[in-house]
């Protein structure tokens, strides 16, 4: 190993590779006329319809409904979806031509297995003047970062004008080639807030739920609050100490390890083939051995009877940093691998941002 590769950081792992695909066939804010015309007029004969998990009660009335509309036998996938990353491959759904995919925003940086169609599920509700309201009321700090899932991206400009209107200083920014759009959350790469957290005091994530504050906390060492546009509901900050103290013991407990598998998905916006090499290479450097294991979809029972100590996951970041509990031998992230081997410091703690 060469002197400036073991002094490459973190931030030096090699990117996602693209792949050989189609770009988007088509992006629409919501189910409706435009999508199942442009459907009619692509004259898809078959379709594979993929919906996240929010929509799966309703999944068979959209299918039929889409059939109705487009012409075309449209056949749901049954694999459940996290994300734009896993979109169905050709070959999933046998004889399908055309894939829609429901609740989220392509990824610029990847390449489709199949023409794809996005329907966002854009959300229109929320009241700009009430939600700032609650953000003044409860004393979130004047100078503000803000994030939003991509339902909820429409009300970014309608808040940050009414929270202007009271005194605040509301700053959003553009991501990296992984993002669609200005001021997005993506569960693997809050690039829009990397841009501001020299420049602001918080952030504030709009949307539900804590898996977006959670990854955004882990991101920027800042405050992270989290507002639900349609309840007007504001939690409490997300408590980032406790969260990088549980991912530095679980650093901790594979500090010792000899044995690492390094896990790769195929999935086109999974795969970092490239830096699942690099990581072998330093883990060899230093003393450990290192087994690429290839994968599409995850699953714990995969990973079972395995002689090996530790795993590093190239694919999905979140699998380390949500789901740990459901494997038997620790699973980290690349930085947190480059920790664990001593290649990087311990502090500052820093997120598998997918680039
Ligand atoms: S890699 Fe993970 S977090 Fe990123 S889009 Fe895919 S499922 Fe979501």
């Amino acid at each position: 190993m060469s002197d400036e590769q073991s002094h490459r950081s973190a931030s030096a792992l090699p990117r996602a590779e693209a792949s050989d695909g189609f770009e988007p066939a088509g992006v629409f804010p919501s189910l409706g006329e435009p999508l199942y015309q442009q459907l009619r007029r692509a004259g898809h004969r078959r379709i594979a319809l993929q919906v996240p998990a929010g929509l799966l009660r309703n999944a068979a009335q959209i299918a039929a409904t889409i059939g109705e509309q487009s012409g075309a036998r449209v056949s749901l996938a049954a694999r459940s979806c996290f994300g734009a990353c896993d979109v169905p491959e050709a070959g999933e759904v046998p004889g399908a031509e055309a894939c829609v995919v429901l609740g989220h925003a392509p990824i610029p940086n990847i390449r489709l297995p199949l023409p794809t169609y996005f329907v966002e599920m854009r959300e229109p509700g929320g009241d700009p003047a009430a939600l700032a309201t609650t953000v003044v009321a409860a004393g979130l700090p004047r100078s503000l970062g803000l994030v939003a899932s991509v339902q909820h991206l429409d009300l970014i400009g309608p808040l940050t004008r009414a929270l202007a209107d009271r005194g605040y200083s509301v700053r959003t920014a553009t991501g990296d080639r992984r993002l669609a759009y200005a001021a997005q959350a993506l569960g693997c790469n809050y690039s829009p807030a990397e841009a501001l957290r020299s420049e602001v005091e918080g952030f504030l994530f709009l949307g539900t739920g804590e898996f977006h504050p959670r990854g955004l906390a882990l991101t920027v060492d800042l405050p992270v609050w989290s507002l639900d546009p349609l309840q007007n509901r504001l939690e409490p900050p997300i408590d980032r100490a406790s969260l990088v103290k549980e991912r530095l013991l679980r650093i901790a407990t594979a500090r010792d390890a000899q044995h690492w598998g390094i896990l790769v998905s195929s999935f086109a916006g999974q795969f970092r083939g490239a830096m699942a090499e690099s990581l072998r290479r330093r883990a060899e450097a230093r003393g450990r051995s290192a087994t690429v294991i290839a994968f599409g979809r995850l699953d714990p029972s995969d990973l079972m009877g395995r002689a090996l100590d530790a795993y590093v996951n190239t694919a999905c970041p979140r699998i380390a940093t949500d789901d740990a509990a459901l494997y038997q031998r620790p699973i980290l992230t690349p930085p947190e691998f480059l920790m664990a081997i001593g290649e990087e410091p311990l502090e500052p703690y820093r997120f598998d941002t997918f680039r």
